[in-house]
Order: C-alpha cells, then sequence, then structure tokens
C-alpha cells in the first residue's frame, strides 16, 4: 500500500467502496399509479441518461417529508429531480440512498411492503456478499446499508445482523428471540 501514490490510493478506495455499497432497486412498476416517463431533460422525454445519480425503482429516504420512497420516473439530471411513490417532483439534494435504519426513523412515512421488500433486497445481496468476501465482508456490508439490528446466531457463534429481523444475514439460519 505504501508504495501507491495519491490517486492510486483514491482509485483503489473508490473500488473498496463501490463493492460493498449498494442501492436497492425494486420494481418501479409495482410502486407507481401511472406510466411515468422514466427520464426527462428540461421536461421533455429522453434516451436513458449514461450517468444516473438516482435509478429507476432506486428506494430513497426523502428528508424534507422524513419518508422513504421508490423512484418511479421523471429523472432529470440537468434539472436535478425526479419523482418518487410519496410525493410529486422532488430534487437530488433532497434525496439520499435509504439505509434499513431509516425505516426506524420516528414517524418516518412509507408504504406498507416497502420495508419487507427492501430486507429481502438486502438478505438477496448478503448472500453474494458472503460468497465473495465471507462473514467479515456481510459484516461491512450490513453497516454500510444500515442494518442495525444484532441478534445471537447458533451456527455463527456470534451476534449476527439480520434485516428483517428473524433470519441471519450471514448463513440464512433463524434466529431465536432474545
Ligand atoms: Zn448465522
Amino acid at each position: 500500500m505504501e508504495n501507491l501514490n495519491g490517486i492510486q490510493k483514491l482509485e483503489l478506495e473508490f473500488i473498496i467502496q463501490n463493492l460493498i455499497k449498494m442501492d436497492i432497486i425494486l420494481n418501479d412498476k409495482d410502486y407507481a399509479l401511472f406510466d411515468y416517463t422514466p427520464y426527462l431533460l428540461r421536461g421533455s422525454e429522453c434516451e436513458k441518461p449514461k450517468k444516473l445519480h438516482f435509478q429507476l425503482g432506486q428506494v430513497v429516504y426523502l428528508q424534507h417529508t422524513n419518508a422513504i420512497g421508490v423512484v418511479i420516473g421523471c429523472i432529470d439530471e440537468v434539472g436535478e429531480e425526479l419523482r418518487t411513490d410519496m410525493d410529486g417532483m422532488v430534487g437530488f439534494d433532497d434525496l439520499r440512498p435509504v439505509k434499513m435504519s431509516d425505516f426506524s426513523l420516528e414517524d418516518v412515512r412509507f408504504q406498507a411492503k416497502l420495508k419487507d421488500e427492501v430486507a429481502q433486497a438486502i438478505y438477496e445481496e448478503a448472500v453474494k456478499v458472503y460468497e465473495k468476501t465471507g462473514q467479515s465482508g456481510v459484516f461491512d456490508f450490513a453497516l454500510d446499508v444500515g442494518v442495525n439490528e444484532y441478534k445471537h446466531c447458533e451456527p455463527c457463534d456470534t451476534s449476527s445482523p439480520t434485516a428483517d429481523g428473524t433470519s441471519c444475514l450471514v448463513c440464512g439460519s433463524e434466529l431465536e428471540e432474545e
């Protein structure tokens, strides 16, 4: 590591960040009441931009309204706004990728089915993370996606993260109530 220059170090950090960074993407059609235009350029329909700050179907936290929503369309990379199922158009600066811990925020609003679907998406990703990096990788991943619930897991012989409160994110075993 010492032999790397600053730029290489930054690149390496970026790669590592992306290995564990995860956008939670669901099917936007399950959350949209209407067919919205997916991508806009100054209000007019356009092709999918090469670089997107937020993806269609991505689960996001809306800071102003204290809500968790799904991006359902009208993503305008130039105007920096988009539409979620919880609101009208929202500016990018009001949004960030969701974390599991957001569901425990006081008075936070979200569609009833959303929490289970996000937990399921996190679980599916954790399986892939485990295959690549093993148990410690899943612990890092859990921190990264804001999983803040831990319960004792018999097979793992330790306190393990759980996204849905019932199964171990590392090995999938059912966890006992403490
Ligand atoms: Zn386990």
